[in-house]
């Protein structure tokens, strides 16, 4: 066993969460590098939290659905095991979610949702506009049919990171926070350490959960690329609380726990530029206050914008890349809160006991890659 620690690149959901569940399951040594803040210079703060593989499911992405419907059923262990080792963990609001239509575009899009969700065995329910009123009294008249997703969840991701770093450290993990990590160190079919600065750290392991930066010398060349999205936080007033997630083509509304309510996003294409601008702003209020037209009197607290890691086939890359202990785990695009607790248990077993589990063969690395080293079956 090597005397040098597990070293993980990025402090974001994903990189605690394995860091985390590593130090758990008996890792004696592990350590975190962050470029800036953990748990708040990444996507990871900007989410919205929403645990909705039913909602989020997408054509195409059937992996992708059965892969968060089986992260979101590891949650409340998840979370048990978290109260363990940290103060304030957050609860897991099973609260369903509703997606909406406000015109006969949106209409047809949800019959052929609904349509898709029944050919993959996705349980969903059709209401009329009525009847999502019954559900959600928020909601506005302009709604005219909905689809009720029982079984989704939500939960405060921000508390959830937080208590991830605490959690982490508690268990003996190191944090190197303000610490860009430069290129990761190989030696032909392993890697060595990392560089940062004019100094080498040498490492047992090399886990990259950087998110949407993937711009890291050493490693193999990943078609990730972030797309932002821009969010509004409202304070929520007692008027104005809602019962679950609701979402529609283009906007959705999140209530939090902690007094916010959430209305994103967009999707845009425009690198790492982290400025708020009007016209997605003034889309997405307008897109949200036809769905539920009481969020006009409240607050704005903040607007905040953030990177989805994005491959190119959007699914999560995860797994072993083309060094025998050099990992990633990035990619997770508009699902990583979701996908955390899998992403922490594919890690830590291949990393531990090189185990692999071939349900998630699609997230490998190597579909990227033409040299890639085999995984333990
Ligand atoms: C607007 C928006 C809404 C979203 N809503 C949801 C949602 O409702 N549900 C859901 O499941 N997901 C959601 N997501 C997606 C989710 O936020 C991401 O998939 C997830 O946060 C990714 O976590 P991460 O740890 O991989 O990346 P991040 O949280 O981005 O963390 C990566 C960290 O790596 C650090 N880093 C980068 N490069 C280096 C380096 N060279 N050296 C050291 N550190 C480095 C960064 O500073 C950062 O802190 C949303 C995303 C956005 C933008």
């Amino acid at each position: 066993m090597s005397e040098h620690p597990h070293i993980i690149v990025g402090g974001g959901i994903i990189g605690l969460s394995i860091g985390w569940e590593l130090l758990r399951n008996g890792a004696e040594r592990v350590e975190i590098y962050e470029a800036g803040e953990a748990v708040r210079s990444g996507a990871t703060w900007v989410a919205a939290g929403m645990l909705a593989p039913r909602a989020e499911a997408n054509f195409e992405e059937v992996g992708i659905y059965h892969a968060g419907v089986a992260s979101l059923n590891a949650y409340p262990d998840f979370l048990a095991h978290l109260g363990e080792d940290a103060d304030n963990v957050p609860r897991l609001d099973t609260c369903g979610s509703l997606m909406i239509a406000t015109n006969v575009d949106d209409k047809r899009e949800l019959d052929r949702q609904f349509e898709f969700r029944k050919r993959i065995g996705c349980p969903a329910e059709r209401l009329d506009g009525s009847a999502a009123r019954e559900r959600e009294p928020l909601l506005g008249p302009r709604v005219t049919s909905a689809l009720w997703l029982d079984g989704d969840a939500q939960i405060n991701n921000r508390t959830l990171a937080l208590a991830l770093k605490q959690a982490f450290v508690k268990c003996g993990g190191i944090l190197h926070e303000h610490t860009r990590v430069q290129s990761v160190i190989r030696n032909g079919e392993s890697v060595t350490g990392i560089q940062v600065g004019d100094e080498v750290i040498p490492a047992a392991s090399v886990i990259i959960a950087t998110g949407a930066d993937v711009q890291i010398g050493g490693i193999d060349p990943l078609p990730v690329r972030p797309v932002k999205g821009q969010m509004i936080g409202l304070r929520a007033e007692p008027f104005a609380m809602l019962k679950q997630p609701i979402l529609a083509t283009k906007a959705y509304l999140v209530p939090k726990d902690d007094t916010r309510l959430l209305i994103g996003t967009s999707a845009e294409e425009v690198g790492f530029d982290k400025r708020v601008t009007a016209g997605p702003i003034l889309n997405i209020l307008h897109r949200a206050w036809e769905m539920v037209p009481a969020i006009y009197e409240l607050e704005i607290e903040e607007i905040i914008t953030g990177f989805r890691p994005t491959p190119r086939d959007h699914k999560p890359i995860v797994g072993r890349g083309t060094a025998n202990n050099l990992y990633y785990a990035t990619g997770h695009y508009r699902h990583g809160i979701l996908h955390a607790p899998l992403a922490a248990r594919l890690i830590s077993q291949l990393i531990l006991s090189d185990r692999w589990d071939r349900s998630y063969d699609e997230f490998l690395p190597s579909r990227f890659f033409t040299k890639a080293v085999e995984v333990a079956a």
